[in-house]
């Protein structure tokens, strides 16, 4: 690692190191893993940050937008200079600047049923950082079919939602189980309704943070679903039954 000094990463992720649940093989297994993030916006930006930050060997950043200017309160990778250049290109070379340690792959393109299981080929791990129901259906059923974790944000308003999908274990709900696929869904997307900048910031940042446990296998937090309201200052959590007769998980059971 051509940057640190000699002490190297353990100096640089000593806070970590302190914390019983890390040691250095938890350093080694982030440096060899690799977080495929569906959205570099509000969520998206903070969630790349801080697995950058916390020594993430490799990131690979899809979305198709272009930086606006009623961006910058919340995708806190970009400045003005960005405005028109396509967000994960800025959001790179942003990163890089940071953490030069974290390959990143930024892919300007647009999710869809075709490209997705190449997107998701070869990642340890999704973040699901966008903002739209039929998404979220579609990146929850890959994570099953393909047998990876999915860690989903969203925010809107004051509030935010986290879930944790973890397909390996087989009797727990994923996000079908809870929200049906064929059930019509009206999106309150933040364009339309507005979003607090540090509701979205925070769960960003919390998609980070499950992101790196269940990388490194610290904790399971799978099975349940998270809300958060800002205005208010509270955090409820609501666990969750998986659903055996899921058309997207459906069937196992023992
Ligand atoms: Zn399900």
């Amino acid at each position: 690692m051509g940057y640190d000094t000699a002490d190297g990463p353990v100096l640089r992720h000593s806070r970590h190191l302190l914390l019983n649940e890390f040691d250095e093989t938890s350093l080694q297994t982030l440096s060899e893993s690799k977080a495929l993030i569906i959205g570099a916006g509000g969520l998206g930006c903070p969630a790349a940050l801080y697995l950058a930050s916390a020594g993430i060997g490799s990131l690979r950043w899809v979305d198709d937008d272009c930086v606006e200017l009623s961006n910058l309160p919340r995708q806190i990778l970009f400045n003005d200079s960005d405005i028109g250049k396509k967000k994960v290109i800025a959001g790179k070379v942003a990163l890089e600047n940071l953490f030069p340690e974290t390959k990143i792959e930024a892919l300007p393109r647009r999710v869809d049923k075709k490209n997705i299981k190449q997107l998701f080929n070869g990642c340890d791990i999704i973040l699901d950082c966008t903002d739209n129901f039929s998404s979220r259906q579609l990146n929850n059923k890959t994570s099953i079919n393909m047998n990876i974790p999915l860690v989903i944000g969203g925010a809107v308003g004051w509030s935010g939602q986290l879930m944790v999908v973890d397909p390996r274990l087989k009797n727990e709900a994923c996000y079908a189980c809870v929200f049906e696929d064929s059930q019509s869904f009206k999106d309150d997307s933040c364009g339309a309704f507005g979003v607090f900048s540090p509701a979205v910031g925070t769960i960003g940042v919390l998609q980070a943070g499950e992101t790196i446990k269940t990388l490194l296998s610290i904790k399971k937090t799978s099975g349940k679903l998270v809300l958060f309201d800002v205005l208010s200052n509270e955090f409820s959590t609501i666990r969750l039954k998986k659903n055996y007769s899921c058309k997207t998980c459906g069937k196992e059971i023992d």
